[in-house]
């Protein structure tokens, strides 16, 4: 099996100005396709470091896949440093250079000299087509001083919204070719349980199984099992996994489960994912009275393509004013019980069904701090209510000192898509 590090190149990524989502994206696609991940490096636009970065990196590994400083700037040094280790000159490769004055005339901007030195290609190596800018990857096979073995060497540029198509369009058939294996990977969602419960009742399925493996993962509003297997074709990949997904459906964990997901799906928004199937299935909208997290719920549900058909609308009722006056929360139930309690978040989402006309009104309301806590409500308190035809329910979460604002508006978001899920799973 041929090993793999990465090696992600740029001051900015030292200086902590940016974070490296390109190695978490690439790590966690090698990890879908079982290509053992040895090591991650972050070295800075510095030829000499980055030559001794990738020297060492060559003679431990057989692939390199290398991130950012394709640019036409001086500061982009990736192609010239590893063409020279590899001993290769550069050439200027004419459908690259077309390419790149096309792009320029397509977007009517004048073209400046550097930007033909994305068009220099190290001899023999193999062109990676960016669909998405000027810089197009390179992918170089050959030996290196010192070393027996054929190494490969994969550059792509910086920005995550060119490297990720090209990481799926060029370098995964590669690397799938590379592997003797074929891999799978189903994911269970769960809500309600936290890492250490997960991995404690399935720890003797943990233990016991080697293929597929079996493996929890906190993830901020939910824990995710992801369960992997290898074999020598899809299909059977596919059978090892469903049925021990099967098998942890039928155990403890079963009840936690709301959704689950596949490595070749899009598995970053399963709960609104989830939320929306629901809703579509029995035919019902949805609609949302939001005052701490003041549209994100709605907002979380319109970010998936196509929730037109069930998201109604949302209303942002941030002040008392608005709760009162848009929404129809009587003035003495605020006064009484305060913003933030069960009675205002039940009136809230039955004016929100009743205004907006949805089938199933969501609400919340609550202290997303860092000031505005008191001993009987501290930061992190949130009321939510739900409504359908079938009545009101109210529930109050406390979500903790530890949270910082961002974090409480996040699970209060996560919490109410899976008020949704919840509520309608148990309709008939
Ligand atoms: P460009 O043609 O844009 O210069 P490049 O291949 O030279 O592309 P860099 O100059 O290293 O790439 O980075 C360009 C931008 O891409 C950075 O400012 C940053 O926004 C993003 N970027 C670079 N490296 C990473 C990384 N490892 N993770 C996430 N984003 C990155
Ligand atoms: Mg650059």
């Amino acid at each position: 099996m041929k090993t793999c590090e990465i090696i992600s190149v740029g001051t900015e990524l030292l200086l902590g100005d940016i974070i490296n989502t390109d190695a978490a994206y690439i790590s966690k696609r090698l990890a879908d396709i079982g290509v053992p991940l040895y090591r991650q490096s972050v070295v800075g636009d510095n030829a000499e470091r980055l030559r001794e970065c990738l020297n060492s990196a060559l003679m431990r590994s057989d692939i390199v896949i290398m991130t950012g400083g394709l640019g036409p700037t001086c500061d982009d040094i990736t192609k010239v440093v590893t063409a020279e280790l590899f001993s290769l000159p550069l050439e200027e490769n004419k459908a690259v250079r077309c390419s790149i004055e096309k792009y320029f005339e397509d977007i009517g901007r004048t073209m400046t000299e550097n930007n033909l030195s994305q068009a220099m290609i190290p001899k023999g190596a193999d062109i990676l087509k960016n669909n998405h800018g000027t810089a197009p990857g390179v992918l170089i096979c050959g030996k290196i001083g010192g070393s027996d073995s054929e190494k490969t060497v994969i550059m792509l540029p910086g920005p995550p919204k060119e490297l990720e198509p090209m990481f799926e369009e060029s370098v995964m058939p590669r690397l799938e070719a590379m592997s003797p294996n074929v891999f799978f990977s189903l994911n269970l969602h769960l809500y309600g349980i936290g890492e250490s419960a997960a991995e404690s009742i399935l720890r003797p399925i943990m233990e016991e199984s080697t293929n597929p493996t079996v493996a929890p993962y906190a993830c901020e509003a939910e824990v995710r099992i992801r369960i992997t297997a290898k074999g020598d074709s899809r299909a059977e990949c596919v059978k090892l996994c469903y049925s021990m997904a099967q098998k942890i459906r039928g155990g403890e964990a079963g009840e936690y489960i709301f959704a689950e997901s596949t490595s070749d799906g899009d598995y970053s928004e399963t709960m609104v994912r989830r939320a929306i199937d629901l809703l579509r299935e029995k035919k019902l909208t949805v609609g949302t009275a939001e005052s701490c997290t003041a549209g994100m719920i709605s907002s979380r549900i319109a970010d998936i393509p196509g929730s037109s058909d069930v998201l109604c609308g949302g209303i942002v009722s941030y002040s008392n004013e608005v709760k009162i006056n848009v929404l129809g929360v009587q003035a003495d139930i605020i006064e009484k019980f305060g913003a933030v309690s069960e009675q205002c978040a039940s009136a809230m989402a039955e004016g929100a069904r009743r205004i907006l006309g949805c089938d199933i009104a969501v609400s919340v309301t609550g202290i997303a701090g860092p000031s505005g806590g008191t001993p009987e409500k501290p930061v992190g308190t949130v009321c939510f209510g739900i409504s359908d035809a079938a009545g009101t329910e109210t529930e109050t979460r406390h979500f903790g000192s530890l949270s910082d604002r961002g974090k409480i508006r996040r699970l209060t978001t996560s919490t109410a898509l899976m008020k949704i899920i919840e509520r309608i799973s148990t309709k008939k």
